[in-house]
C-alpha cells in the first residue's frame, strides 16, 4: 500500500468506529467545505435559525417588549450562563453570559485585584492572546500594579518567588497559537500557594475538552462564545466567579441590570446577591438567545468521549502532516503528546499566509497567526478524520505545484 491508500484506510476505519458521527447533522455546513476553523468562529448549529426566526417574529415582533417576562428575556444571562456551566464543571449560579470576552476579561480581572487589596504584583502570561495582556496592563495600571508578563512556564515559580505580592495570575489552558494545552490544575495551586487567584481564559478550551472549574478550586474565569460554543459571530462571552467569591466580588462596571433590585433602583449602587451581580446592562438578546440554541449541540454528548475524538482527529492531523507535508517545507509546532493538546494543530512554513488562502480557495477552510503558522482547529461535533486527510492532501497538492504563489504578493484580507 502507498502511504497515501494507508492514510486513507485509516481515515476510513476511524471514521466507521467513531460513535459521535451522526452529531454532524445537528450543523448546517455547506458540501464540499472541510472547516478546520471551528476554534475562531464556530459552525452554524441547524437548531439557531428557527429559534432564531422564533424570537424576531414572534418574540420581538409580535410580544414586543412583553417578552421581558413572558419570553424569559430578563433571566436570560443567568440560564445561558448555567448551560454553559454545564460544559466547564460550574454548578449553577456561577457563570453569567454577556458582553465580549475582552470586557470580561477586564471585570474578571479588576474583580480579582480588588479581591486581593494590597499586593502590588499582575501577572500574565506572556505569550497569551494580544487582548488578554492588553487589558491586564491597563488594569494594572488602573490599580497602581506592577505586571509581570512571563512564559507559562515561569509563572508558578514566580508565584512561588513573590508569594503574598501577587494579586491575581491570568493564563490560559491552551495556547491559542499553538494548541499546546497545559495542566491548569498545576497553576491554580501554585496562585492558591501565594493566597493569589487565578484568572482562566477558556476561549479556547470550553466546549472542546473537559474542564472541571469547580472541582479545579477555580476562581474567576472568562470565555468565548463563538468558537467551540457555536454561538455565532461576536456571540457573548461567559464570566465565571465561584461562589466563595461572589459575596465579595466587586465589580468594576456596575450598571443597573447588577442592581440587588434593578426595577426599584435606590440612590446608591446595591449589588444583587449572587452572580447576578456580574450583570452589566441590557444583554444583545438576540445573539444570547441564539448561543443558548446553538448549546444543543452538546445535549447528551459525553465531554470525555468528545475529548477522545478530538485527540483522535489532532493526531491523525499530526500524523498526516508528518507523512504528506514534512518533506515541502513544514514543520509540526503542536506538542505530540495527547495530555499537553488542546484542540488544534499549528504547522509553521514561512508561506502561511499565502497556503491558508490557497486552501480556502479550495473549500479547505483554516487560518494562519503571523508570521508562519498555519492553524487548524478541530471542532470533534462535525469533523471526520477523511476531512482532516484531505485537508492535508490538498495542502501538498497547493505546495507541490506552486499553487499559493499568486497569493504571496498583494494585499492581505484584513482578517487572516
Ligand atoms: C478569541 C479570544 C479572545 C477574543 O476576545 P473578544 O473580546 O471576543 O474579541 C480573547 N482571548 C483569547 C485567549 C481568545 O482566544
Amino acid at each position: 500500500m502507498s502511504l497515501d491508500t494507508e492514510l486513507a484506510a485509516r481515515a476510513a476505519a476511524l471514521d466507521a468506529a467513531d460513535d459521535l458521527a451522526q452529531l454532524r447533522e445537528r450543523f448546517l455546513l455547506p458540501p464540499d467545505v472541510v472547516y478546520l476553523d471551528g476554534n475562531s468562529l464556530g459552525a452554524l448549529p441547524a437548531a439557531v435559525p428557527p429559534v432564531l426566526a422564533e424570537v424576531l417574529h414572534r418574540q420581538w415582533g409580535t410580544d414586543l417588549i412583553r417578552s421581558w417576562n413572558e419570553h424569559a428575556w430578563w433571566q436570560a444571562p443567568l440560564r445561558v450562563g448555567d448551560a454553559v456551566g454545564r460544559l466547564i464543571g460550574a454548578a449553577p449560579g456561577q457563570v453569567v453570559v454577556g458582553d465580549s470576552t475582552s470586557v470580561q476579561l477586564f471585570n474578571a480581572l479588576s474583580a480579582a485585584v480588588r479581591l486581593r487589596p494590597g499586593r502590588p504584583l499582575l501577572v500574565v502570561d506572556r505569550d497569551h492572546f494580544p487582548t488578554d495582556r492588553y487589558l491586564a496592563a491597563s488594569v494594572a495600571r488602573l490599580h497602581a500594579l506592577e505586571l509581570r508578563a512571563l512564559p507559562a512556564a515561569e509563572l508558578a515559580a514566580e508565584l512561588a518567588a513573590q508569594g503574598e505580592r501577587v494579586a491575581a495570575v491570568l493564563a490560559a489552558p491552551v495556547d491559542y497559537r499553538t494548541g499546546r494545552l497545559t495542566d491548569p490544575a498545576a497553576l491554580t495551586a501554585a496562585a492558591h500557594r501565594a493566597g493569589a487567584l487565578v484568572v482562566w481564559d477558556l476561549c479556547h478550551a470550553a466546549g472542546a475538552l473537559p474542564v472541571d472549574l469547580d472541582a479545579l478550586g477555580a476562581d474567576l474565569a472568562v470565555g468565548c462564545g463563538y468558537k467551540f460554543l457555536c454561538g455565532g459571530p461576536g456571540a457573548p462571552a461567559f464570566l465565571y466567579v465561584a461562589h466563595r467569591h461572589q459575596a465579595g466580588f466587586d465589580h468594576p462596571l456596575t450598571g443597573w441590570n447588577g442592581h440587588a433590585d434593578p426595577f426599584e433602583p435606590t440612590a446608591e449602587y446595591h449589588p444583587a446577591q449572587g452572580i447576578a451581580r456580574a450583570r452589566i446592562g441590557t444583554p444583545p438578546m438576540l445573539s444570547l438567545l441564539a448561543l443558548e440554541a446553538a448549546l444543543t449541540v452538546f445535549d447528551g454528548v459525553d465531554l470525555t468521549r468528545l475529548r477522545a475524538k478530538s485527540l483522535s482527529l489532532t493526531g491523525f492531523l499530526l500524523d498526516c502532516a508528518d507523512v504528506l507535508l514534512a518533506a515541502h517545507g513544514f514543520t509540526t509546532v503542536t506538542p505530540r503528546e495527547p495530555e499537553r493538546r488542546g484542540s488544534q494543530v499549528a504547522l509553521r512554513h514561512p508561506e502561511a499566509y499565502a497556503l491558508v488562502q490557497a486552501l480556502t480557495a479550495r473549500g479547505v477552510i483554516g487560518d494562519m497567526r503571523a508570521p508562519d503558522l498555519l492553524r487548524f482547529g478541530v471542532n470533534a461535533l462535525h469533523v471526520s478524520h477523511a476531512e482532516v486527510l484531505r485537508a492535508m492532501t490538498t495542502l501538498r497538492e497547493i505546495v507541490c505545484a506552486g499553487a499559493h504563489r499568486p497569493y504571496l504578493t498583494g494585499q492581505r484580507s484584513v482578517v487572516t
